[in-house]
């Protein structure tokens, strides 16, 4: 059972889930419930012996039908891979089963915003370590995409292509760019090393893509995350977001939005986390001691280096 309860003084909606206090935390590798069940094993939610990309309902959801959806991407049946390290082809597979997931749980009446996101690492509260997303309907638009609407309104016209236009005019926190998809640490970064990827030509959502653009998301997404695992040689722990259009139907304004993932890494050093403390959480305001441009120059290198 989940409930969703709304919060005035924050204008705010928050989800209770309370089942999923029992979720599996960090199971031994061999009981890795992610891993293909093996022959005279115990069995995983997989059922199956070698697969290539998997989506199931999440046991634990936060939102359940007929109100949201909780779904698991499972991205490889090899446990150690990651998505810096799938083939380059399976990658781009899996962006075509995020386009797959937009369109079906978008076209739900149920569903306002299709959310496909990546925990990774122990540090954003991973329970477990098969390479693998998820992705949330959430029967609400939440608030980050929802400032990311009120930026294009006050703006009139698209807050992230002209963000694109001005980080590719400045150039110095531009870490990555190939034919579709250009990646940079913005310049009012939260975190040490946020990372922003976002597509040249302005498309809603995974559904306006060409084929080609697909290639290149998957690309530019597997650049990054090799370039944050090289720079402190060890698997680096973020939270990689996909912004897409919301998918309201029973909204009259037309979906609009501009396809892009944010990465947000807690770390500031190889060993030290970026704690959310008193500014943060209480007033509200994020204090960094790392400039963008730097961070930009030592993540430029670092996916030089990993390439
Ligand atoms: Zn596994
Ligand atoms: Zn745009
Ligand atoms: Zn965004």
């Amino acid at each position: 059972m989940s409930e969703l309860r709304y919060n005035e003084l924050r204008d705010e909606v928050v989800v209770y889930a309370i089942h999923r206090q029992e979720r599996t935390f960090l199971p031994a590798r061999d009981h890795c419930p992610l891993c293909p069940t093996r022959p005279g094993g115990p069995p995983t939610e997989i059922p199956l012996q070698h697969f290539e990309i998997v989506v199931f309902d999440n046991r634990f959801p936060a939102f359940e039908a007929p109100r949201g959806a909780a779904e698991v991407v499972v991205y490889t049946d090899d446990h150690d891979l990651s998505l810096a390290t799938l083939p380059p082809e399976r990658a781009e597979a899996l962006m075509w089963v995020w386009r797959q997931r937009y369109e079906e749980l978008g076209a739900r009446a149920d569903i306002d915003y299709v959310y496909i996101f990546e925990n990774r690492g122990v540090e954003v509260g991973v329970t477990l370590h098969h390479p693998h997303g998820q992705i949330y309907g959430y029967p609400f638009l939440p608030p980050v995409p929802e400032l990311e609407l009120a930026a294009d309104e006050r703006l009139g016209g698209c807050a992230e292509c002209a963000q694109l236009a001005a980080e590719l005019r400045d150039g110095e926190r531009v870490i990555y760019e190939n034919g579709g998809l250009v990646a940079w640490v913005p310049e009012a970064a939260r975190w040490p090393y946020e990372v922003h990827v976002s597509i040249r030509e302005h498309r809603d959502s995974l559904l306006d893509c060409q084929p080609q653009e697909l290639a290149q998301l998957a690309n530019a997404l597997q650049s990054v995350v090799a370039g944050f695992d090289r720079l402190f040689d060890r698997p680096f722990p973020y939270v990689m977001a996909v912004h897409q259009a919301p998918t309201a139907t029973a909204r009259a304004q037309p979906a609009h939005g501009h396809l892009h993932v944010e990465f947000y890494p807690p770390l500031r050093t190889a060993d030290k986390l970026k704690y959310l403390a008193g500014s943060e959480q209480g007033a509200g305001a994020f204090i960094s001691d790392v400039l963008p441009e730097e961070s930009a120059a030592e993540l430029r290198e670092a996916i030089a280096h990993a390439a």
